[in-house]
């Protein structure tokens, strides 16, 4: 057995999780959709089959004002109805496998008029000033919640989690800032524990001692004047004696300005943290964040960090994640990037989770790849993610097929992207579809560009064109100067990079180059001490929050970068939700200037020429990077389309404008599914 820790049952007692992995709560926005809970069947099934030892639900509001308008709650024995299909659906899938309900109550960060608060202090990210709770208010709180624990009980839940971190209602209460009351909830520290103690203690009383209950505690919350050490520690053993189960770890709140997830924290970067807390506790805890492969879990359990690990987006990623841990096949992983493109980002944009790497996720009833009953033989003209994609799907359902590309490696612009300091994950994608194009008999033959007439139809039934995109070269008087060097040459090294550099285009190709270009010190993953010090934490004395009089450590550029966009909106405006700040943050704090509604006039020896607000101006670069955008690469199929030749276009060469690797793996999956 290679990973023993992971692998070893935890018996808590009255019940065993069968191993010390679980799967975090994530809202995906099926809770609120139409057969919403026949599709939560589905994908969590899917992830008990995959042999996870918990699974904790999105979270689910207690009562009406403890979510936003629309989220889904458990506060009537009609819901308990609607979960019961969920609880069902999975014991009878893994009898062994545990699956416990997250009760959410979303405090000032619900979006309804109604939100409530201990206070009527308005979140940071939040619209609107909450509703201050009186005692009466806050009685009928503490009472739903445990309302909600019980029906969770009646819908056959093996337990719940109550979250009270992350700025939501119960951890409001704890901090003193959120927290501005007078009463026996507030003043005091033992007074601002109380609400979180009671909603514990309550529930444990009416749930009996069969039940697994879970506290959510900001273990480091990353706020300015968040909680002292001292005090995370005190709640620890409040909550234990309290009755809760299991604690488990969480290290922010939303409002925080430091990343805890996005793909540039190092791995496993928190866990000491609650290494440290387990110290001090006997009752089993929960360690989680950017723990993505089975080794680093297992480390994080033979450290003694923790007694469970929790993985929330890489079961996003891979359903069968443990069982392919426990067959010593990692190299089957598809492992989370930690991109956040089709997980967080759609949850805050009211769109339904996926993943970038799996468009099955939360999509299993609608998106599947059956046998094949008439194989064909396919090609596949690049293999960028689309047709990698493509391929491996196609190959999977029993198709025989043919991957081609000129390049003498797989990846496509996935080969750029690894190389961008804080990327480094994009290199598991690769490996898994290398893996996959094994495991599948895909047929793979690289340095060949392909030509139309080695595709006609005596050689195959189907012709799939994913040949990617080139890099837009604007009509700029000068685009030819010599200082005009593309993203393409940079990144693969082609070209040198002078000590004053203009970058036409802001988009996330220029957001990336510049990240390149400014970062100084050795390339590769950073470790969580260099992290640390950037994003102005302190592991060690953990002061308030963790960040409180910590000044992040950022080492200038060395290089006069300008990064430039011809919209007037503010630059980086277009990158990801929830990852956009932190490369904007990071990168103001390297010193790179940032302009947007930037005309370029024109490149010559002096630099590169701009109008802006009515005056002209010289940027005095001795290297001009044009980040502006893509246009497909279609010239194989329109040498084909006209032609008896079965083809399709996928991915970038299908449309350049707005694609991500998101649109185009998932372009290929679909695709690939109904061939
Ligand atoms: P490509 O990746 O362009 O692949 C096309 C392939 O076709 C190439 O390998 C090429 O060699 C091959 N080919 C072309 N013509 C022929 C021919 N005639 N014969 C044989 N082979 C041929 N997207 C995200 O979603 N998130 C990110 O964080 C992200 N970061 C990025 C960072 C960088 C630096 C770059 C450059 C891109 C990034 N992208 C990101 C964009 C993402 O990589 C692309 O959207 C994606 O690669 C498009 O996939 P594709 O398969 O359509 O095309
Ligand atoms: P992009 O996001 O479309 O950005 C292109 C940039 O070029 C824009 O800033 C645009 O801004 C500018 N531009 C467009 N046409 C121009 C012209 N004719 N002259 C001058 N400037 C022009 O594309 P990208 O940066 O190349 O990225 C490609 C894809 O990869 C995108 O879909 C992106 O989402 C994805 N990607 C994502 C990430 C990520 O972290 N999520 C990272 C990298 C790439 P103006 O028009 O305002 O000048
Ligand atoms: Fe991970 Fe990105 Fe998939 Fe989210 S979308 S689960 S961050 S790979």
């Amino acid at each position: 057995m290679k990973y023993p820790k992971l692998f070893a049952p935890l018996d808590l007692g009255f019940t065993t999780i069968r191993n010390r992995s679980i799967m975090g709560s994530m809202h995906t926005g099926l809770e609120e959709t139409e057969n919403g809970f026949e599709r939560m069947a589905a994908y969590f099934s899917e992830r008990a089959a995959g042999g996870i030892g918990m699974i904790i639900t999105g979270g689910i509001a207690p009562n009406d004002e403890g979510g936003s308008d629309g989220h889904a709650k458990l506060s009537s024995q009609a819901e308990v109805e609607q979960h019961k299909i969920v609880t069902g659906r999975v014991h009878a899938t893994a009898p062994d496998v545990k699956i416990c309900l997250q009760i959410l109550h979303s405090g000032p960060l619900a979006r309804t008029k109604n939100a409530v608060a201990p206070s009527a202090i308005k979140s940071r990210i939040s619209k609107q000033i909450p509703n201050e709770l009186d005692a009466q208010g806050i009685e009928k709180q503490i009472n739903d919640h445990v309302k909600c624990a019980v029906l969770a009980q009646k819908a056959g839940y093996d337990g719940v989690e109550i979250i009270g971190s992350a700025g939501y209602l119960v951890s409001t209460f704890l901090v003193e800032k959120t927290n501005q009351r007078d009463d026996e909830y507030g003043g005091s520290y033992e007074n601002r524990m109380r609400f979180a103690i009671e909603i514990i203690r309550r529930t444990r009383e009416a749930v009996g001692n069969n039940f697994i209950v879970i506290f959510r505690i900001a273990a480091m919350d990353m706020l300015h004047g968040g909680m002292s050490w001292d005090e995370v520690v005190t709640l620890g053993k409040r909550i234990e004696a309290a009755g809760a189960t299991i604690i488990s770890t969480h290290f922010t709140w939303h409002e925080s300005a430091v990343p805890t997830i996005a793909t540039m924290v190092p791995r496993a970067a928190f866990t000491s943290v609650t290494g440290r807390l387990r110290k001090e506790l006997t009752i089993p805890l929960i360690t989680s964040n950017r723990i993505n492969m089975p080794d680093v879990a297992e480390q994080v359990l033979t450290r003694g960090d923790a007694d469970l690990v929790s993985m929330a987006r890489p079961l996003l990623a891979d359903s069968d994640f443990m069982l392919k841990a426990r067959d010593e096949r990692e190299d089957e992983i598809n492992t989370c990037i930690a991109c956040n493109q089709a997980c967080l980002d759609h949850t805050f944009n009211g769109i339904t989770s996926s993943c970038l790497v799996n468009p099955r996720a939360c999509h299993e009833t609608e998106l599947n790849f059956l046998p094949t009953k008439n194989q064909k033989r396919i090609a596949v003209i690049g293999a960028g993610p689309a047709g990698l994609a493509y391929a491996t799907i196609a190959a999977e359902r029993g198709h025989r097929v043919s991957l081609f590309d000129a390049a003498d490696e797989i990846g496509g612009q996935f080969n750029l992207a690894k190389k961008i300091p804080g990327k480094e994950e994009f290199y598991e994608t690769l490996r898994y579809y290398g893996k996959m194009i094994e495991v599948h008999n895909v047929d793979l033959k690289l340095g060949r560009i392909v030509s139309a007439d080695e595709l006609g139809p005596d050689q195959f039934d189907h012709v799939v064109v994913a040949t990617g995109i080139a890099p837009r070269k604007p009509a700029i008087d000068g685009i030819d100067h010599e200082k005009a060097v593309l993203y393409t040459d940079v990144i693969k090294g082609n070209k040198p990079v002078g000590n004053k550099v203009a970058v036409i285009g802001a988009g996330g190709i220029g957001f990336d180059v510049c990240e390149l270009i400014s970062h100084s010190g050795p390339s590769g993953a950073v470790d969580a001490n260099v992290f640390a010090r950037e994003w102005g934490i302190d592991f060690d004395n953990h002061p308030r929050g963790g960040v409180t009089g910590v000044e992040p450590v950022v080492a200038k550029s060395d290089r006069e970068i300008w990064l430039l966009q011809r919209k007037d909106t503010p630059v980086g405006r277009g990158l990801g939700r929830t990852t956009g700040w932190t490369h904007r943050l990071a990168l103001s704090r390297r010193g790179v200037n940032m302009l947007n509604s930037v005309e370029y006039l024109k490149i010559d020896d002096e630099g590169l020429h701009i109008q802006r607000e009515g005056k002209t101006a010289i940027i005095p670069a001795d290297t001009v990077i044009i980040c502006a955008g893509q246009e497909s690469e279609r010239s194989l199929y329109d040498a084909l389309k006209d032609t008896s030749t079965s083809v399709e276009l996928i991915g970038g060469a299908f449309k350049a404008a707005e694609l991500d690797a998101k649109a185009a793996i998932k372009q290929a999956s679909y695709s690939a599914a109904e061939i």
